[in-house]
């Protein structure tokens, strides 16, 4: 047997840390074992130099000490096989990822681990035997979970591209945030307008299946083959039979669900370009009156409804369920809906919004009247480390610049102030649109630390204190209307979908890529991919290229229609197994 050890130095990230030179006297006293060493094995001249050796050194069996298996093992295992060698008959010593990048600080030992790891590989590699790849056939359709934005293009490039796709959506309706937007950064163009037509695209297409206020229940099976079980909640209106024509049933709801921002009837849509249209009745809001039923001449109203178990199969899933906007309640400081004149941006986007609960009219919550003043507070729940949101959330500069031209182009003599910690206005053409906020509409910014927000006692003022930190001043603002531009954190329930499906989350909780430079659409799982804000924040138009990329990726995935699969094989020794289980519980 001879085994060919090639080591990485991968520039300074091994070998600025583990001592090459001392691996390779170690492994060179080795009689079987050839030792190479290249300063980038994955380049196009460290891969010649594999191929070389292996065939001047009459190589039968590979060990590579370099980065992780996952990053470049399959170019590796290609590489041996253009020589003759059985791709299987490789082993892996993760020196980098497992090894250098998380013990820079101690080189000697490092080293030491390194010896350790390719010993182990080595041994590892003198047991292996050849094996065959095996192939299934790909179910050529694809799953989407999350019905936003980034959803909705995914489901329209794969079913254009002649592709069966599943549109799973848990809210009555799909758009997401973007429908509930009046305008969007920075063109300020109609969001609806924009959206609304992709919506109704996707509901008329012959090749999605769209089914909303549904979730993801149980996932089996792997690449190429998933088996999904999905639960649908009842609406308790026959999709079948209901017209859409919902002000019928609605007007006579006695049913008031009070909420400034979201108001409805206990029979309702969510908008009117809810698509589909049809109305929901709230189960915990009806008082079973039965009016709309009686209302509605088509028999639409269904009481008895059930929630439905529906069983598919696909080949890929993409994974788009984005964002929820952070809670400000725990920043008690800033006393969030302990007064009504405290509102976030998501809540000032509902007021702008001409669909929306005032018809596009701006109020205090607290009067109803016009606000005088209106203050923005920047990175509420970002960028700070004391609740663990260290990351900017990337669009609540922008948000709420567009917010105040909006509000000066509504109300000229409104006088808006935006309090930042920096501006990042980060996106084509969106420090131009900060310039105009400042020189067209004259809209004031303050480079400030806030300190908290409290209510006047002698007005119905709220009083922003703070420090300019330019002028190195406190201060003391009044206001009538505190807006919040909140961060962006992972959609809810984002935990038990990752667990349902097996892949990893960031320490923030958003879904971990596969690689952030080269792999930032495909999750830690074969065969799911990801896209939009689930996978960080994100504005609309890198959600929306994420969803292309994400798109082709299941496209190119289930056009193959087979896999060939790796034909590694786990068994069990029944003696030494204690039914932990914990292997089940992470194997995808
Ligand atoms: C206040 C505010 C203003 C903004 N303004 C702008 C702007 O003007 N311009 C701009 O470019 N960007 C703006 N953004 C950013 C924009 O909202 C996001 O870029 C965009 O919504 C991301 O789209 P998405 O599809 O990834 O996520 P979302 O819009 O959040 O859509 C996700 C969808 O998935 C569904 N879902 C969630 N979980 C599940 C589940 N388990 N199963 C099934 N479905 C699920 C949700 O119900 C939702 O329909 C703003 C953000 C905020 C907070
Ligand atoms: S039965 Fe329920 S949803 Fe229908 S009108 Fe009465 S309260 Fe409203
Ligand atoms: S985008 Fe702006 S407001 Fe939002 S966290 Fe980043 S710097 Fe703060």
């Amino acid at each position: 047997m001879n085994i060919g050890l090639f080591v990485c130095d991968c520039g300074k990230n091994i070998s600025g840390t583990i001592n090459n030179d001392k691996i390779i006297e170690y492994f060179s006293q080795y009689p079987d074992v050839f030792v190479f060493r290249e300063q980038y094995l994955c380049s196009e001249l460290g891969l010649k130099e594999i191929k070389e050796e292996i065939e001047e050194k009459q190589i039968d069996r590979v060990v590579i000490a370099a980065c992780s298996f996952k990053l470049h093992g399959s170019l590796f295992q290609k590489t041996i096989e253009k020589v003759g060698i059985n791709r299987f008959l490789i082993a892996f010593a993760n020196i980098r990822e497992q090894n250098s990048w998380v013990h820079s600080h101690h080189p000697q030992k490092a080293t030491q681990k390194a010896i350790d790891q390719i010993k182990m590989a080595i041994a590892q590699v003198r047991l292996l035997n050849p094996l065959e790849m095996q192939s299934v056939s790909i179910i050529p359709r694809i799953l989407i979970i999350g019905g936003g934005v980034a959803g909705i293009k995914a489901a329209l490039i794969i079913a254009n591209a002649g592709y069966q796709v599943y549109l799973v959506e848990r809210e009555p309706t799909i758009g997401g945030h973007m429908a509930l937007f009046d305008k969007t950064f920075p063109t300020l163009d109609c969001s609806i307008c924009i959206l609304g037509p992709l919506m109704s695209e996707v509901n008329e297409h012959p090749n999605i299946k769209l089914l909303t206020y549904s979730e993801v229940k149980k996932i089996e099976g792997y690449i190429g083959n998933f088996k999904v079980t999905i639960k649908k909640k009842p609406r308790f209106i026959d999709e079948d039979e209901c017209v859409g024509c919902f002000d019928i049933c609605r007007d006579v709801c006695p049913i008031d669900v009070v909420d400034t921002f979201f108001p409805r009837k206990a029979i309702d849509v969510p908008y009117p370009q809810a698509i589909p249209l049809l109305p929901t009745i709230l189960e915990e809001e009806c008082i079973g009156c039965k009016a709309c039923a009686q209302a509605c001449d088509r028999n639409a109203i269904d009481f008895d409804q059930e929630p439905q178990e529906i069983q598919i199969e696909v080949g890929a899933i993409i994974v788009s369920t984005g964002l929820k906007t952070f809670d400000p309640t725990i920043l008690a400081e800033l006393n969030y809906q302990k007064y009504q004149d405290v509102i976030t941006t998501l809540q000032l986007e509902r007021l702008l919004n001409n669909d929306g609960p005032t018809g596009g009219k701006i109020i205090k919550p607290s009067s109803g009247k016009t606000p005088k003043r209106v203050s923005f507070i920047l990175c509420v729940g970002s960028r700070n480390k004391k609740i663990d949101h260290e990351y900017c959330s990337q669009v609540c500069c922008n948000a709420s610049i567009k917010q105040a031209i909006l509000l000066k182009k509504e109300y000229p003599n409104i006088d808006v102030t935006v309090y930042y910690t920096d501006i990042r206005a980060v996106g084509k053409n969106c420090e131009e649109f900060y310039n105009r906020a400042r020189e067209e509409f004259g809209v004031r910014f303050i480079k400030s630390n806030i300190s908290a927000i409290v209510h006047s006692d002698t007005s119905e003022e709220l009083i922003i204190r703070g420090e300019d930190v330019i002028e190195n001043v406190l201060f003391e603002h009044t206001t009538d209307l505190a807006v919040l531009a909140v961060g962006i954190e992972p959609a809810e329930g984002t935990t038990q979908l990752s667990q349902i499906l097996n892949i990893s989350q960031d320490p923030y909780g958003f879904l971990l890529e596969k690689h952030l430079k080269v792999k930032p659409s495909e999750s830690s799982v074969n065969g799911i991919y990801i896209a939009g804000a689930i996978q960080g924040p994100k504005d609309i138009p890198s959600s929306i290229a994420q969803a292309e990329s994400a798109a082709s990726k299941a496209i190119a995935l289930i056009s193959r229609k087979e896999i060939e699969l790796d034909p590694h094989i786990v068994y069990y020794n029944p003696e030494k197994c204690d039914m932990c289980r914990l292997c089940e519980s992470i194997c995808n």
